[in-house]
C-alpha cells in the first residue's frame, strides 16, 4: 500500500494555529493513537544544528516542538527531546533556540546524545556497524522533527538527513570520512542509518524554511506548510514534488529508490501538491560534477569540477569551531586566520554547516560554473 504523506497549511508560529495544524497532519495519516500508546517513552528528534533564535530558521521551531509534546502527552506518552548538535550541547542549543523553555514548561526532559552503542539489528545495505545513541534504542517510539532547509552537500536536509543527529558527537565525523568525497556514498550512510533507526512518525517544520546557503547560514523563507508521514523517505519525495525538482535530485532518494526502498509508492493527503507548489525557492549551487568519474580523471580536475568552502575574512570571528569539526583536519587556524588544505578537503561542508557567523560560503570550480551558467 502506498505510504501517505499529509500536507497541511500553516502560515504562522502562533501556538494555537500550529497545534491545530499538527493535529490535522497527524489525523490525516491515522491519528496519534496509531503511533503512541499510553506509557510509551517517545523520543522527539528535532533539528538542533546549533543555537540560534527561532526566526533564523536553523532549528525546528519551538512552537512545533511544543505542539508535538502536548499531543504526545494527551495520548498518554512520555516525551523526551534528544539530539547530538554539531558543537554545542543539546541543552545549550535548545536554550538559544527557545525549545528548552517550552520543554521545561511541559515537564519534557532534554537528553544529550553521548552514549554510543551498536544496535542489535543491523539493517543497512553497505554500512552495518553504526553506533547510535543508547537513548534512541531505549525509546519505544521515535518522532523525527526535521526543519525544511537547504544543505550544501546533500541539496536539502529533510526527514532522512535529520536522523544523522542520532549518531553521537564525534562519531559523525567518522561517517563523513567514510563517505569521503563521494556524495552518493554519504547518501548511502544516511539511507542505511534511516533503515536502522526507522522513526515511527516524521513531522516536517516547513512553516518557515531556509533557502540558499543552508543549513546554517541560509535565508529564512515562509513556506506555510507542515508535512507528516510514517516514512521520512516518502516525505522527502513529496517535498521534491512541491519544489518542482526530480525526486532523484535528492541523493538520499536516489540511493534509496535504486535499492528498492519506497517501492510501494507515495500518496499525498490533505492539500493537493499542485495547489501548494513552492516557486522561487533558492537551492544551493550545484556542488560537484565528478561523482561518476574514475579516480585518475577526478583527481586532477577536483578543484574545477567541485565546489570548495571559502572564508569571508571580514565576517569570521576566529572562533575555530570549523577547525574543530573538520573530519579530515583540512582546516588549520590560529589567531591571525584560517587556511584550507583543498587537497585534503573532502567537500563535506561541515565547516560551512557549523559556522555560527555564516562566514563560510561555497565557491564553484570553473568547470561547474560553466555548466551552471544560465543560457
Ligand atoms: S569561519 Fe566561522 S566557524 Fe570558522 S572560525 Fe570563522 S566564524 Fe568561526
Ligand atoms: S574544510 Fe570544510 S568542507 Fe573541507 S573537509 Fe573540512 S569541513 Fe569538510
Amino acid at each position: 500500500m502506498a505510504v501517505q504523506v499529509s500536507i497541511v497549511k500553516c502560515s504562522t508560529y502562533d501556538e494555537n494555529e500550529v497545534l491545530k495544524a499538527l493535529r490535522r497532519s497527524i489525523d490525516l495519516i491515522g491519528g496519534v493513537d496509531s503511533f503512541v500508546k499510553r506509557g510509551n517513552r517517545v523520543l522527539l528528534k528535532p533539528n538542533l544544528l546549533y543555537g540560534k533564535s527561532p526566526e533564523k530558521a536553523v532549528t525546528t521551531h519551538p512552537a512545533v516542538v511544543k505542539g508535538v509534546i502536548q499531543i504526545i502527552q494527551e495520548a498518554g506518552g512520555i516525551p523526551f527531546i534528544g539530539d547530538s548538535p554539531g558543537i554545542e550541547s543539546a541543552k545549550r542549543v535548545t536554550e538559544k533556540a527557545g525549545i528548552k523553555a517550552v520543554a521545561d514548561s511541559l515537564g519534557c526532559p532534554i537528553v544529550e546524545f553521548n552514549r554510543p552503542v551498536s544496535p542489535p539489528e543491523r539493517k543497512g545495505k553497505v554500512f552495518k556497524s553504526f553506533e547510535i545513541d543508547q537513548s534512541v534504542l531505549e525509546a519505544d517510539v521515535i518522532i523525527n522533527l526535521p526543519k525544511w532547509k537547504t544543505h550544501a552537500q546533500m541539496l536539502l536536509t529533510l526527514g532522512v538527513k535529520n536522523l544523522f543527529g542520532c549518531v553521537p558527537g564525534t562519531r559523525k565525523a567518522l561517517w563523513h570520512l567514510k563517505g569521503g568525497e563521494d556524495a552518493k556514498l554519504f547518501a548511502q550512510v544516511l539511507v542505511d542509518l534511516y533503515q536502522v533507526i526507522q522513526p515511527s512518525l516524521t513531522i516536517l517544520d516547513g512553516i518557515v524554511g531556509m533557502e540558499g546557503n543552508g543549513p546554517g547560514s541560509g535565508d529564512p523563507i515562509p513556506l506555510g506548510l507542515i508535512l507528516a508521514s510514517r516514512d521520512p523517505l516518502c516525505l522527502d519525495q513529496i517535498v521534491c514534488d512541491l519544489l518542482g525538482i526530480s525526486r532523484n535530485s535528492l541523493m538520499t532518494n536516489r540511493v534509496a529508490l535504486e535499492q528498492g526502498l519506497g517501492r510501494n509508492g507515495v500518496v499525498a493527503v490533505g492539500e493537493k501538491p499542485e495547489d501548494v507548489k513552492i516557486t522561487d525557492f533558492k537551492l544551493p549551487n550545484l556542488q560537484r560534477l565528478d561523482w561518476y568519474l574514475p579516480g585518475f580523471v577526478k583527481k586532477p580536475f577536483k578543484n574545477a569540477l567541485s565546489s570548495k568552502p571559502v572564508i569571508q575574512k571580514e565576517v569570521c570571528q576566529l572562533c575555530h569551531q570549523c577547525v574543530e569539526i573538520c573530519p579530515p583536519k583540512a582546516l588549520k587556524g590560529d589567531k591571525k586566520g584560517l587556511e584550507f588544505d583543498y587537497g585534503k578537503c573532502i567537500r563535506c561542508f561541515c565547516c560551512q554547516e557549523i559556522c555560527p557567523e555564516g562566514a563560510i560560503t561555497i565557491q564553484q570550480g570553473w568547470g561547474l560554473k560553466l555548466v551552471s551558467r544560465k543560457p
